[in-house]
C-alpha cells in the first residue's frame, strides 16, 4: 500500500516543492533589489565626493555599497579616474548592456565575458551624473541560494532580456527522466528566471516521502494496536460484567405477545432477555448479546433465563418461544435442562434457532433436537432468509415453522425488490404446510396484507413492544386486540 502510494505522493511532492522554491529565489531576486534600494544606497550616493579619494573608497566598501551580492563595485568619473572597493580599479568587459529605468533612475544591466558561461555574472551601471557607479555581482551567490534549497537539486537559468542568459547551479540533463522547469517573469527587472530540476530532486524527495510513510506507518500500526487493546480491554471488561450480571441474575425476560389476527388473542410469546444492571439501567439485547453469543456466555443466560420462564409459565397465555444458537443444541444444554425440569407444562416452551451462526456439529445437534421435541411445544427457524442454513436447516433438522424476518415484513408497500422475496417465502410456507409467524409487524397495512396471503400469526409494535411480565398480564387484560 505504501510502497504503490510512494510515487504518487513523490511527483505531487516534487511539484508542490519545485513551485515553492521558484517562487522563493523569484522574491530572492525581487528582494535583492529591493535591498539595493532601500540599504541607505541612496544617501550613500549622496556621501560620495566623486574624487575616488581614501573616503570615497571606504564608502564602496561599506555594508550599503558592498552587500554579500556586490563583487565589485568601481566608481567611474568622468575624468576618466576609476577606484573600487578594493582600492585600484578592476578590470571587466561587458558583451551586452540594456538600460532600466527603476525609480526614475536609469541602472544598464549588462553581462561580463568570461572563460566559460558558468563564470560570467551579472552588472549594474548606475549613472549619477556624470560618473557612473559600476557593480558586479557576485554569482555564488545564486549558487547559494540553490544549494541551500536543495543542494545538486536546481539548474537556474537568469534571463534579462536581450543579454545571453546566465547558468547557475548544477548541469541538469534534460533527457533527465524526471526532469521539470517552469519560468517566472520578474517585472521590475524585466528579467525571467527559469529553474529546472531532474533525477536528484526526485529521488531526494522519493526517500523522504519514504521515510514519511514509514513513521506514518508506524504511527497507524501504533494506534492500530492502541486500537485493538482498548477493545479487547472493553470486550473483556464486557465479559467480566455480564459474568457478574449472572451470579447476580441481573438477566430477566420481557416478553413480546404473538398474536392470532383473525381473532385478536394471544397464541404465544417470544421470550426476549433483557439485564437490568445493579444501577436500574434496562441494558438492550444488541449490546450484550452478540459477545455473549461469541464467547458462550449465552449458555449460562439462557440457562438462568429458562429458569424464569418456567416459574412465568402458569401465568402465559399460549407458547413462549427462548431464542437459540446453534451453541445451545451441541453443548447438550436444553436436553439437561428438561431433564431436571420434568413437568408438563414444560411443553409450552418453543425454541427459535437463530441462522445468525452456523451449525459446526450437525450429529450432536440433531440428537439434542431429537431429545428436545417430544418434550417442548416446536422449534422455530429464526430470521428465515437472513442467514446460513434457511431451506436445507428445515429439511435436515425436520423444523416446520419459520419467523419471517422483519427485513422482509418491512417491504410491504414499498418498491422493495425483497417484497418479492417476501412473497416467495410465504408461498414456500404455505405449500409445505409451514407454521409462519411474521415478526416485526408495525402497521395496520401490513397485518392486513399479511393476513390477505394466509399469515395469521403476528408479532410487531402494532400489536405491542416487547412488555415486563406484569406489563404482559396487564395487556392480557385489554384482550382480544381490537376488538
Ligand atoms: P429477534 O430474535 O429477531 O427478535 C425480534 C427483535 O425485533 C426484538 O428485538 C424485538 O423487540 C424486535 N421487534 C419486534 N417487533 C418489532 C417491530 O414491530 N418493530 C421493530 N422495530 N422491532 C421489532 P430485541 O428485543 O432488541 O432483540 C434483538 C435480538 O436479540 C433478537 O432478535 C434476538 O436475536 C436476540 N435475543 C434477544 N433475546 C435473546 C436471548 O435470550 N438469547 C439469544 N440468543 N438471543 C436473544
Ligand atoms: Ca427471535
Ligand atoms: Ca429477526
Amino acid at each position: 500500500m505504501a510502497a504503490a502510494l510512494q510515487p504518487l505522493i513523490t511527483s505531487y511532492s516534487v511539484e508542490q516543492r519545485f513551485n515553492r522554491d521558484l517562487n522563493e529565489i523569484a522574491l530572492t531576486f525581487v528582494n535583492g533589489l529591493d535591498g539595493f534600494e532601500q540599504n541607505n544606497v541612496e544617501q550613500a550616493f549622496a556621501e560620495l565626493s566623486f574624487t575616488c579619494n581614501a573616503d570615497d573608497i571606504a564608502l564602496l566598501n561599506s555594508p550599503s555599497l558592498s552587500p554579500a551580492i556586490v563583487r565589485f563595485i568601481q566608481l567611474e568619473l568622468a575624468n576618466g579616474v576609476q577606484c573600487s572597493n578594493i582600492g585600484p580599479a578592476v578590470n571587466y568587459q561587458f558583451d551586452h548592456t540594456r538600460s532600466l529605468l527603476i525609480d526614475s533612475q536609469q541602472v544598464d544591466i549588462a553581462t561580463t565575458v568570461a572563460a566559460n558561461e558558468r563564470t560570467r555574472s551579472i552588472g549594474y551601471i548606475f549613472h549619477l551624473g556624470v560618473h557612473r557607479l559600476v557593480v558586479l555581482t557576485n554569482s555564488s551567490v545564486y549558487n547559494e541560494i540553490l544549494s541551500n534549497l536543495c543542494d545538486d537539486c536546481y539548474q537556474l537559468d537568469i534571463y534579462y532580456q536581450g543579454l545571453s542568459p546566465l547558468q547557475r547551479g548544477a548541469e541538469i540533463l534534460e533527457q533527465s527522466s524526471a526532469f521539470i522547469e517552469d519560468s517566472r517573469y520578474i517585472n521590475v527587472l524585466d528579467i525571467t528566471l527559469t529553474l529546472k530540476a531532474g533525477d536528484v530532486l526526485y529521488w531526494r524527495e522519493f526517500s523522504r516521502i519514504g521515510v514519511m510513510l514509514f513513521v506514518a506507518a508506524l504511527i497507524v500500526a501504533f494506534l492500530a494496536v492502541i486500537f485493538y487493546w482498548n477493545w479487547q480491554s472493553a470486550r473483556v471488561s464486557l465479559g467480566m460484567l455480564i459474568q457478574k450480571g449472572i451470579s447476580r441474575k441481573e438477566f430477566i425476560p420481557f416478553y413480546q405477545p404473538i398474536i392470532d389476527c383473525r381473532s385478536g388473542e394471544v397464541v404465544g410469546q417470544e421470550m426476549l432477555v433483557r439485564w437490568r444492571r445493579f444501577d436500574g439501567v434496562l441494558v438492550q439485547p444488541n449490546q450484550f448479546i452478540p459477545y455473549a453469543e461469541d464467547s458462550g456466555l449465552i449458555l449460562p443466560i439462557t440457562d438462568l433465563i429458562l429458569e424464569r420462564v418456567y416459574q412465568d409459565l402458569p401465568q402465559l397465555k399460549g407458547w413462549v418461544s427462548v431464542n437459540i444458537v446453534a451453541q445451545h443444541l451441541e453443548s447438550g444444554l436444553l436436553s439437561q435442562w428438561f431433564s431436571s425440569h420434568p413437568d408438563p407444562r414444560t411443553k409450552r416452551i418453543s425454541f427459535e434457532l437463530t441462522e445468525r451462526k452456523p451449525i459446526t456439529q450437525f450429529e450432536l445437534a440433531l440428537a439434542e433436537m431429537k431429545a428436545v421435541t417430544p418434550l417442548c411445544h416446536d422449534f422455530k427457524l429464526d430470521d428465515f432468509g437472513t442467514g446460513f442454513g434457511g431451506f436445507s436447516y428445515l429439511q435436515r433438522l425436520g423444523i416446520n415453522s419459520i419467523k419471517i424476518d422483519k427485513m422482509f415484513i418491512d417491504t410491504i408497500g414499498t418498491q422493495d425488490l425483497k417484497g418479492a422475496v417476501l412473497d416467495a417465502i410465504i408461498a414456500f410456507g404455505r405449500e409445505s404446510q409451514m407454521d409462519m409467524v411474521a415478526e416485526g409487524v408495525e402497521t395496520r397495512e401490513q397485518a392486513d396484507y399479511l393476513a390477505a396471503k394466509g399469515v395469521y400469526q403476528h408479532q410487531g409494535y402494532f400489536y405491542s413492544r416487547p412488555l415486563a411480565f406484569e406489563d404482559l398480564l396487564r395487556f392480557y387484560q385489554k384482550l382480544p386486540f381490537g376488538k
